[in-house]
């Protein structure tokens, strides 16, 4: 029998969820969005009051200080996030990532419990201005230098660089090797050698930082890898699917459901010609154009979120709910522009601010044509397996 009801407890998360981000977030999130920061106060008062409600790390283990959740309830609750700005999100439920799980015993103690527990802020870099999507196609190099190595070379785009207390870095350890000889090292902001460049300025996201990093001669201890080397790449990807199902794709059913949100109160509010819009059928059909969008995201993101609770690792789903729910967002908050006409492009709305943030769900996490690529290349493969 399958059964799609979602049990009190779950419940009960999700409305604690919802009220603090009602209470605490929203708002803030306008004044975060045109001053781009988060003052640091704010940051930590929002951390520490999730932190004692506890609502921080929910998508991380029990068995490492995190809420445990499975990823169906963690998916619901992400749709909750999607209501509020993705950097509110950071700072008050926190952004660790998953990968930290391969640790050593002497990483889980200086780096994981931490994070996990909202002390420290661990940021992901993998990204060069050379390798994007190519992801093996990277430059920095970790060379062996006695029993540990020497890590030289850049990144970019590095989300939360400018509050991160360490990097995950991805780097060559055996360039001869493609993607098999890549390695992955938590590298401290403060050791010697390393940079925080510019912030890279975006056209939404606003708050949240995003850096180039530089790495000159920065020398690193064998427990400094995070894994065996050459499995950095393995590693990466590994949780990278997780990643995308909840953070992006499910993420997007919440902020779309905003968008939608927003528009049924203004087409109820709004007349013209003597009526409200929403009695014009053309404002009718948006309307239900994207509750239909919505619902058939929201059913992907559930179904491949039950696949992996079961023991699954549905790839290439994940990525058709990555690619359709990153789209999805992105014909909603058009359709939420256009029904808000003029006020809708003007920044004082917060659709404006969602309409910018939708556009990169679209690049980050696989570009939408990265993900076509994998669906089609499983498509041939396998045939197709839903
Ligand atoms: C807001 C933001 C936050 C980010 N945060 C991080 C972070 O925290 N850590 C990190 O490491 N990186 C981060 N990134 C980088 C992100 O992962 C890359 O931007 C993304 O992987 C795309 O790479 P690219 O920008 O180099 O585009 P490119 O790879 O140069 O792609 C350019 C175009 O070519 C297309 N293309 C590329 N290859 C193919 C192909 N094989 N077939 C068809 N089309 C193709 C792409 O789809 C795209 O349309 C972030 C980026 C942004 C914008």
């Amino acid at each position: 029998m399958i059964d799609f009801s979602v049990p009190e407890e779950t419940l009960q998360v999700i409305e604690t969820v919802r009220r603090f981000i009602d209470s605490e977030l929203r708002p803030v999130e306008q004044a975060v969005d045109e001053q781009e920061a988060v003052p640091l106060d704010l940051a930590r008062s929002i951390r520490d009051k999730a932190r004692a409600l506890g609502l921080y790390a929910m998508d991380m283990p029990a068995s490492v200080g995190g809420g445990g959740l499975s990823m169906v309830d963690m998916c619901l609750v992400e749709e909750q996030f999607g209501w509020t700005s993705d950097v509110l999100v950071r700072r008050a439920f926190g952004a660790v990532p998953a990968t930290l799980m391969s640790c050593s015993d002497a990483q889980r103690e200086k780096y994981l419990l931490p994070a996990v527990a909202g002390d420290i802020i661990v940021a992901f870099a993998m990204s060069e201005a050379s390798a994007g999507s190519d992801a093996a196609g990277i430059k920095t190099i970790a060379a062996r230098a006695g029993d540990g190595y020497v890590l030289n070379g850049s990144k970019h785009f590095i989300s939360d660089a400018n509050v991160a207390d360490a990097f995950m870095v991805t780097a060559l350890t055996d360039p001869g090797k493609g993607h098999k000889g890549i390695s992955l090292f938590l590298v401290d902001r403060d050791a010697e050698g390393v940079t925080v460049g510019r912030e890279q300025r975006l056209m939404g996201l606003h708050g949240l930082s995003h850096c180039e990093l530089f790495f000159n001669n920065v020398r690193l201890s064998p427990e400094q890898r995070l894994g065996q080397e050459g499995d950095g790449m393995a590693l990466a990807l590994g949780t990278g699917n997780r990643q995308r199902l909840r953070a992006v794709a499910a993420r997007a059913v919440g902020m779309a459901s905003r968008a939608l949100q927003m528009s049924l109160e203004y087409a109820n509010e709004r007349k013209q010609f003597g009526t409200e819009i929403a009695n014009f059928q053309m404002i009718q059909a948006m309307l239900a154009d994207m509750a239909v969008d919505i619902y058939a995201a929201r059913s992907m993101v559930l179904n491949a979120a039950w696949d992996i609770d079961q023991g699954r690792e549905p790839r290439a789903k994940i990525s058709m709910v990555k690619l359709f729910a990153s789209e999805m967002l992105g014909r909603v908050t058009d359709k939420a522009i256009q029904i808000f006409g003029g006020m809708g492009y003007c920044s004082e709305m917060p659709v404006e601010r969602l309409y910018r943030d939708a556009r990169v769900q679209r690049i980050l996490d696989g570009t939408s044509e990265i993900h076509r690529v994998a669906i089609a290349r499983d498509l041939l493969k396998r045939g197709l397996s839903i």
